[in-house]
């Protein structure tokens, strides 16, 4: 078996039983960047010295006995985390010159577990897209096929893990963005609790969305890493203060007796017959394992895409005020006056979804408007909370699709942000409601992975990953790669 078809456990189990060294496996995916990189445009910056040096590193600890099962496995993270040193752009011109001058606290502690950093991936500008295609540096290519998006925003890192050029990476879901490109690209996307991980040093978009988390091959890979990024911070005031479990130890509690519930309105028009047949294939599998199944309604759900549309651009309009050519990024040149300076410098620096999303929220926000918009979702959002509450009393985890169909064309939504915006509609739930949830791949629709969703209850992880590795037992739909990057 070759090195980058080992997931980060085995490659952690190799490096502690001395198969190889940190250094040999990071040379192995530094190559691989080098080779496939520019034909799916995955990283935007590679960070090749950092990560020798950090090999070495891990080697030394490993070589002291000191070392846990992800020291010295490489990892990629989206370049929406401040690295210290490092271009952290967001996938926007207007950070195109920001070097971080901080680490968030994900980089930070899994810097302390002793991974190995490989480099920044490319992402939807400021994490508004579904499909990779609003990114400053260009659109990311599905390894599944070229021609095809990878999902977004989480588009670069999807695609680095899918390709195994890392293998693993970190992502962030305000509304999807781990799990649609995990299901796009065959990857377990895990979202945690709102809460469960800190936000500090993530750039930020929605704030009361946003919230980090993995991109593996594996529920085991997921556990691990989540386990090493989560918990209290106190420089999140969102972060909450709740003991961390062993998600890795929990990983094997029996599906028999979990209690799962469909959610019927995930199962309406608009579902690609041949990815509803996989979603319901793989349910039926837990329900042989002994887990009950019953259908539920939560019927303010599909409510949640045009909530959401107005709460996350309400949040990023105000997030986004703080970049006025001014303090850092993008500066105009030659400005006249102050006025022209904010206007042009905030003009040049972002790109059209970003100001779409920017004048959406600010209007909704406006005196005249407020009750009408934003203060009418914000009581949507309660009722969808209720409704969830409401399955939560009667079930342990609620399933279905993760998105509507496979991969699309590259090209294929770009001008019709409705359509684009629809991808969503079975992922912004969890995120309006803080729930934890991820996509495991379960089949192929015309050769393209399908993810199947699980959404528990708040801090309800290590049940969600346990039903997802018992689910990864049972198949080898993870084990898949696409053809090509062999
Ligand atoms: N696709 C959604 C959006 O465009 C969600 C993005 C995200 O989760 N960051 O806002």
């Amino acid at each position: 078996m070759s090195l980058h078809h080992a997931t980060a456990a085995e490659i952690g189990r190799g490096l502690a039983a001395r198969e190889y060294s940190s250094v040999e496996v990071t040379r192995h995916f530094l190559e691989r960047i080098e080779r496939a990189n520019p034909a799916l445009n995955a990283f935007v910056t590679v960070t090749a010295e950092r990560a020798l040096a950090d090999a070495q590193r891990a080697d030394a600890r490993i070589a002291r006995g000191k070392g846990g099962l992800l020291t010295g496995v490489p990892l990629a993270h989206k370049d929406i985390f401040c690295t210290t040193g490092i271009l952290t752009s967001c996938g926007s011109r207007m950070l195109a010159n920001f070097v971080a001058p901080y680490d968030a606290t994900v980089v930070e502690r899994l810097d302390a577990a002793g991974m190995v950093l490989l480099g920044k991936t490319n992402m939807d500008e400021f994490a508004m897209g579904s499909s990779n295609e609003t990114s400053h540096y260009g659109p990311v290519r599905n390894p599944w096929d070229p021609a095809r998006v990878p999902g977004g925003s989480s588009g670069g890192s999807a695609a680095a893990v899918a390709a195994r050029l890392a293998p693993v990476a970190t992502g962030t879901d305000t509304g999807g963005s781990i799990r649609q490109p995990g299901a796009l690209t065959g990857l377990t996307g895990f979202k945690p609790t709102y809460g469960r991980v800190s936000r500090y040093g993530m750039i930020a978009f929605a704030s009361s969305l946003d919230q980090a988390g993995v991109l593996a091959q594996s529920a085991e890979d997921a556990a691990l890493v989540l386990g090493a990024m989560a918990g209290h911070d106190a420089r999140d005031s969102t972060s909450v203060d709740a003991p961390v479990p062993d998600y890795a130890a929990g990983l094997d509690r029996p599906v028999k007796g979990l209690k799962i519930g469909i959610i019927r309105e995930f199962f309406g028009d608009g579902l690609e017959a041949e990815t509803g047949a996989a979603v319901r294939a793989a349910i039926e599998a837990f329900r042989r394992e002994g887990a009950t199944v019953e259908e539920l309604s939560l019927p303010n759900l599909p409510l949640s895409v045009p909530t959401y549309y107005v709460v996350a651009p309400a949040e990023c309009s105000s997030n986004l005020s703080r970049f006025d050519g001014v303090r850092f990024g993008h500066r105009c040149r030659d400005p006249k006056d102050l006025m022209d300076l904010y206007r042009r410098s905030r003009g040049e620096g972002f790109g059209v979804e970003v100001k779409r999303r920017i004048m959406t929220g600010t209007y909704v926000l406006s005196a005249g408007y407020y009750d009408a918009y934003y203060l009418k979702a914000q009581k949507v959002r309660s009722l969808i909370n209720a409704d969830f509450r409401r399955a939560f009393a009667r079930v342990d985890v609620l399933m279905g699709p993760t998105a509507p169909t496979p991969a699309f064309a590259i090209g294929a939504k770009t001008d019709d942000p409705i359509l684009m915006y629809l991808n969503d509609i079975y992922t912004i739930g969890a995120n309006l409601a803080g729930l934890p949830a991820v996509s495991v791949p379960c089949g192929l629709s015309g050769g393209l992975p399908v993810g199947l969703q699980i959404i528990g209850p708040h801090f309800a992880e290590e049940r969600l990953l346990a039903a997802a590795h018992a689910w990864q037992r049972l198949t080898d739909w993870h084990r898949r790669m696409p053809q090509g990057w062999a």
